[in-house]
C-alpha cells in the first residue's frame, strides 16, 4: 500500500513516515506544498495524508486538482483548524476524512486502515450485464431478453462468477474454490454438469450463446459480437 504524506512541519512528518512505514505501509513524503502536489498528480497512491496549511501550495488546492483530474484517491485531511466551514469547504472539495491536530498516531492508523478499508471494499454494483442477460445481484434475479430464469443457489454464483469475470477463461479449479468452496477433484464432474444446467437455463432458447466451453482449460462467458472475418 502506497501512502503520499504531505506535511511542511518537520516533526510531525517524520513521526507520521515512521509510525506508517513501522506500520507497513509504503511512504512516500513531502515536506511542501508545490512537491506534494506535483507528486499526488504524477505519481498513484492508495492513500494522500495532507496538512492543509503548506506554505506555497495549501492542502485545498492539491485536493481540488486531484479531484479536477478524476483522481478518487482518498485524501485524509490534518488539519489544526476546528472550524465548521474548514470541514464543509473539505467535504466540498472531496476530503474523505479529517483528523484534527494534535493527534495520537493509534488515530491516524485508524483512520488510514478504514478508509482503506472503505475504499477497496469490493463493488457494491447492484446488477451485471452481458448481452441482454442480466443478473441483479440483490434481488438474485436473472433474466434474458427480458424473460425470467429461475437458477438455483449455485447455478446464480457460477453464472455471478462468470459474469464478473466475462471474456475470462476461468479454470475448473477457480470455478470450485469460489462456487463450491472446495479444492478441484478432478474425479468430479460437479462443475461441468452445473454449467450444462447453467447453459440449458441461459442460452439454450437464446442467441447468441454466451457460455463457452474452451477446451483443456475451463469456461468462459463471453459476448462476440463480430463474428465477420
Ligand atoms: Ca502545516
Amino acid at each position: 500500500m502506497r501512502l503520499l504524506v504531505v506535511e511542511d512541519e518537520i516533526k510531525t512528518a517524520d513521526y507520521l513516515r515512521q509510525g506508517l512505514t513501522e506500520a507497513g505501509f509504503q511512504v512516500s513524503l513531502a515536506r511542501n506544498g508545490l512537491d506534494g502536489h506535483h507528486l499526488a498528480m504524477t505519481e498513484s497512491f492508495d492513500l494522500v495524508i495532507l496538512d492543509v496549511m503548506l506554505p506555497d501550495v495549501d492542502g485545498w488546492r492539491i485536493l481540488q486538482s486531484l479531484r479536477e483530474a478524476k483522481n478518487a484517491t482518498p485524501v485524509l485531511f490534518l488539519t489544526a483548524r476546528d472550524s465548521v466551514d474548514d470541514r464543509v469547504k473539505g467535504l466540498e472539495l472531496g476530503a474523505d476524512d479529517y483528523l484534527i491536530k494534535p493527534f495520537a498516531f493509534v488515530e491516524v492508523l485508524a483512520r488510514v486502515r478504514s478508509l482503506l478499508r472503505r475504499t477497496q471494499a469490493p463493488s457494491t454494483q447492484e446488477e451485471l450485464q452481458v448481452a441482454d442477460l442480466e443478473i441483479n445481484l440483490l434481488k438474485r434475479r436473472v433474466s434474458r431478453a427480458g424473460k425470467r430464469i429461475n437458477l438455483s443457489h449455485k447455478e446464480f454464483c457460477l453464472l455471478e462468477l462468470l459474469m464478473r469475470h466475462q471474456g475470462e477463461v476461468l479454470p475448473r479449479s477457480i470455478i470450485a474454490s469460489q462456487v463450491w468452496d472446495m479444492i478441484f477433484d478432478s474425479d468430479t464432474n460437479v462443475i461441468d454438469v452445473a454449467i450444462r444446467r447453467l447453459r440449458s437455463k441461459v442460452d439454450d432458447e437464446f442467441e447468441p450463446k454466451l457460455i463457452h466451453t474452451v477446451r483443456g482449460m475451463g469456461y468462459t462467458l463471453e459476448w462476440e459480437q463480430d463474428h465477420e472475418s
